[in-house]
């Protein structure tokens, strides 16, 4: 059966046919994170919608060679290191280390390549296309010494988002810091430094300065992954105006269609608001871990509702997940144990054979990456195989063959085994606190908070108990 895929460029349902049928292999770029602070469990809906699409389309025989880029300067970035007055560089490192440890810690496959935007390769790249784009006058040098994208210029312009250009014009004032622009929409290409952004600045043809956000994609994508792309991802609020400018600078650039499927998930909500850092509103994932709940749980929570769909995070729904989870592992525990019993059992002749493909799971994804029905195919399956077992008619060959169809499903889900958790050292220290404060040993308590402090840690005492969170998270 063939894949479908909702197409934000087409707003329908397009079969995914990649660029190059023959070789299978599928180039998916997806925006990764901008390392001012903790990536929040939001942000990880959005990195667990890709690596459930990766997965997927790697089930049915595709190879998928995946682009994250990092963002590693932009506006926040550079606020961020001056507030803290440390070295940009030292600054997002933090971040970057805590973004690829929940990455391990929710199962999310690494991609081929996490670019970073400051790499001088990148930077390089990104001059080079906006000197293209200066060549084609689709870009110019403002008054303010900045480089915008000229969008008057780029007839496409809106098409992604489904917008009117002039609903884009200004109407009255416009701000001050934009008043050398032609358009209100135009972007910034390349940012002429100034003196917040202190020692942040590289050199180019139109003076120090440092590259616009979008710039940063078009260059990072097209480096590593070619002109054109089967597969664009991110989270709704990316396509305007961030994936509208990624198109406008590619084409016009290399003057070929960038990308042929864009995928935009939604929102993981807090009471009917999308959460987001500057909501205040937000949870980290050690957050979440930090209230006894594990990775593979988060990752389950998170991926359960239809990607297209809002999904509004509660702790009822972390709950939920726990007992789903529980009642695979039994499930999966009791096919064990039948696939190592002697065959003295004889199945029925209407005994039931899972087959090759995991029927009906693989083809509900296939509809769009249906997991709601996708995850009904697996509990149906779950709640007769386990009727079958409890009346004895399930043989050790059939419990095997129902074992290798799991570890199909499981291949895109990830979700059984063992957690890692907090790592080791820090759940060992956590728990000998917990248990210094029921002895009243207030001093150990203290000396066991500076030592998790010390890793990075930090505990503290509310209502409902111990809390720990990584330092400088919520
Ligand atoms: P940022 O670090 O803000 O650039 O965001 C990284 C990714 O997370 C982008 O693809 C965003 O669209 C996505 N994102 C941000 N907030 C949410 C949210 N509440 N729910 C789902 N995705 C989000
Ligand atoms: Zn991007």
């Amino acid at each position: 059966m063939a894949i479908r895929l909702f197409n934000t460029y087409s707003r329908a349902l397009e079969e995914f046919r990649p660029l190059d049928p023959a070789r299978r292999e599928v180039k998916m770029y997806t925006c990764g994170p901008t390392v001012y602070s903790y990536a929040h469990i939001g942000n990880f809906r959005a990195y667990l919608f890709e690596d459930l699409l990766q997965r997927h389309l790697e089930s049915r025989g595709f190879t998928v060679r995946r682009v994250m880029n990092i963002t590693d300067v932009d506006d926040k970035t550079i606020r961020g290191s001056r507030d803290a007055g440390v070295p940009l560089a030292e600054f997002t490192a933090q971040f970057k280390k805590a973004f690829f440890d929940d990455l391990e810690t929710l199962r999310i496959k690494r991609a081929d390549s996490f670019p970073e935007a400051t790499d001088p390769r990148e930077i390089a790249k990104m001059i080079e296309m906006i000197g293209t784009l200066m060549e084609r006058g689709l870009a110019y040098q403002a008054e303010d010494k900045s480089v915008y994208f000229r969008i008057n210029k780029f007839p496409e312009y809106g098409k992604l988002a489904h917008l009117n250009l002039d609903e884009l014009r200004s109407t009255g004032r416009v701000k001050s810091d934009e008043y050398d622009k032609e358009h209100i929409g135009d972007f910034a290409l390349w940012k002429a430094w100034d003196e917040a952004d202190g020692p942040v600045k590289w050199q180019s043809p139109w003076g120090d300065g440092r590259p616009g956000w979008h710039i940063e994609c078009s260059a990072m994508a097209t480096q590593l992954l070619g002109d054109q792309l089967d597969i664009h991802c991110g989270g709704v609020d990316n396509i305007f105006p961030h994936h509208e400018a990624e198109i406008a600078q590619t084409e016009g650039c290399t003057g070929k269609k960038f990308v042929r499927y864009w995928l935009h998930c939604a929102h993981l909500m807090v009471d009917c608001q999308k959460m987001a850092k500057s909501l205040g509103n937000f949870y980290t994932l050690p957050d979440v871990i930090a209230k006894g709940y594990t990775g593979r749980e988060v990752r389950y929570a998170l991926m359960r509702v239809h990607y297209r769909a809002p999904l509004n995070f509660t702790w009822e729904g972390m709950e939920e997940s726990r007992v789903a989870l529980a009642r695979i592992g039994d499930w999966v525990r009791r096919l064990e144990e039948n696939a190592k019993k002697e065959n003295v059992q004889r199945p029925t002749p209407n005994a039931q054979r899972p087959m090759e493909e995991a029927p009906g799971f693989h083809d509900a994804l296939d509809d769009d990456l249906n997991i709601s029905g996708a995850l009904g195919v697996l509990f149906e399956t779950i709640r007769e195989t386990n009727r079958r077992m409890d009346v004895g008619e399930m043989d050790s060959s059939e419990a095997k063959a129902w074992l290798e169809w799991w570890k199909r499903v499981d291949q895109v889900l990830a979700i059984s085994g063992e957690d890692a958790g907090l790592p080791a050292e820090i759940a060992a220290l956590a728990e000998a606190r917990v248990q210094a404060r029921l002895a009243k040993d207030w001093r150990k308590s203290d000396e066991l908070r500076d030592e998790l402090a010390a890793r990075g840690w930090e505990a503290r005492d509310t209502k409902d108990g111990q809390k720990l969170t990584r330092r400088g998270g919520a």
